[in-house]
């Protein structure tokens, strides 16, 4: 091809051109397979080239693509709205419509802050987080994100919001054992809350499953339970950032459901449109909305194109062809089939360090030895090159910095469309196990 005027992630980097895709496959311009075992970013849930989503956004696209919320509301938002409501948790009752998930926590955390002010509370406008998370690339999102990476060339103009350490059992900072551990790592959101103090705190935000950032780190049974106590305790309201677990991707509707937690504000995003349309939503729970409700009656926040009836329709059908093929249900099988198997590589490829995650959303860490945990140094560019031999052996994996110091250390995510098959699911191993083979000959 001729000189390129797309500015793409990396620039001189070669990327093949896509033709098109058909369920967990997709397919480039000369004809190169890939399995899709990373669903992209997370996000193509229903897997490539369905029937139904496009249809609807035929349907849609014939009747009206779009309104501007400022003057109209339209039937897909209200049903879509409608049907969030219904599918999460109990109290989550209230959707404010975006396109991107980093609009999506901006917008969870402006509403937390003004939550605060129509109570009368003007001080409460920091947002405390955790290391080795990521909640989005926009200025406010980035500022809650403890992404060492994605946050360095920006670190003048981000807010100064505290962080406390992850539910990193792997590598645990305390060197202990859930459940023994006592949850330190949890217990240290109130020793950061008594220093900075409650009054300044609007709320904390958390990935249930942290994605990105560390690649499937799952927290044990009781760490939300001591998070939201405390949480509760000194009037900071939680926010659960789902754009990448939400919509079914651990094997519930909300990833929260499985720690049996009730977030104030939820985000989602990613799975919501499963690629087929931007669209992100921030959840929010009757008892935030009261205040505003009674107060000034409007939230600043929107952009031009939230609750775009187009984008509405797309996630609509997506949720549709979630429930009629009963795809969330068989999440949680599907993911042990694939962990197990997964187990079984560890076993022959000392590499893998560990195999962690819930349902597809499943993580592998890269260790140089798997006793001493030691991570390899930043200067392998071990991820980097794995993703690239992956892709010649036909599969997209998806790379997740790891490594407490937020700079060494090496993780992938196998998170592929729940609608993966067995034999899909077979054929992901195959392709995976001949990547590490290659791996180890090229370059261990
Ligand atoms: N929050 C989480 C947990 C994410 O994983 C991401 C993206 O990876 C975002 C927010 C930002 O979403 P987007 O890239 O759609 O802006």
């Amino acid at each position: 091809m001729d000189r390129t005027f797309l500015i793409k992630p990396v620039l001189d980097a070669e990327y093949p051109l896509i033709d098109y895709g058909k369920g967990v496959y997709l397919y480039d311009a000369e004809g190169k397979e890939y399995l899709d075992a990373s669903s992209g970013a997370i996000t193509a849930n229903i897997g490539h080239g369905v029937q139904e989503i496009i249809d609807a956004m035929e349907e849609q696209a014939k009747k009206v693509s779009f309104v501007y919320r400022s003057q109209f509301t339209s039937e897909p938002a209200e049903k879509l709205a409608r049907k969030i409501a219904n599918l999460s948790i109990a109290n989550l009752n209230w959707c404010f419509f975006v396109n991107s998930g980093s609009e999506a926590t901006e917008t969870a955390m402006k509403i937390a802050i003004q939550y605060w002010q129509e109570k009368g509370v003007y001080t409460k406008t920091k947002v405390l987080s955790r290391w080795m998370s990521y909640h989005g690339i926009t200025l406010g999102a980035l500022s809650m994100s403890g992404h060492t990476g994605r946050r360095a060339r920006f670190i003048p103009l981000l807010e100064d919001f505290p962080v406390i350490q992850p539910p990193y059992c792997y590598r645990c900072p305390y060197n202990k054992e859930a459940p023994d551990c006592g949850y330190l790592c949890a217990h240290e959101l109130e020793a950061i809350i008594k220093r900075i103090g409650a009054d300044h705190i609007a709320a904390f935000i958390a990935e249930p499953v942290i994605g990105a950032a560390g690649g499937a780190i799952t927290p044990p049974k009781e760490y939300y339970k001591v998070i939201k106590e405390i949480c509760e305790r000194h009037n900071i309201l939680f926010i659960a950032d789902e754009v990448m677990t939400g919509f079914g991707r651990t094997g519930t509707m909300l990833a929260c459901e499985q720690w049996d937690v009730e977030p104030d504000i939820v985000t989602l995003g990613k799975g919501m449109g499963a690629g087929y349309t931007p669209i992100a939503a921030a959840l929010v729970g009757d008892h935030v909305m009261e205040p505003i409700l009674n107060g000034s009656k409007t939230i600043m926040g929107g952009h031009t194109l939230s609750a775009n009836p187009q984008a509405c329709a797309v996630s609509l059908a997506v949720i549709e062809y979630l429930e009629k093929n009963k795809i969330i249900p068989e999440v949680e099988e599907k993911g042990n089939y694939l962990k197990n198997k997964l187990m079984y590589l560890q076993k022959v490829y000392p590499f893998i360090g560990d195999v962690r995650g819930r349902g597809l959303m499943i993580g592998l860490e890269f260790v140089q030895d798997p006793i001493k945990k030691e991570p390899f140094p930043r200067r392998m560019k071990l991820t980097e090159t794995l993703i690239s031999v992956a892709q010649e052996n036909g599969i997209l994996v998806y790379p997740a910095g790891a490594g407490t110091d937020g700079i060494n250390g090496d993780a992938v995510m196998i998170a592929p469309p729940l609608t993966i098959t067995v034999k899909e699911m077979d054929d992901l191993i195959g392709r995976l196990e001949r990547t590490f083979q290659q791996y180890y000959v090229q370059y261990a």
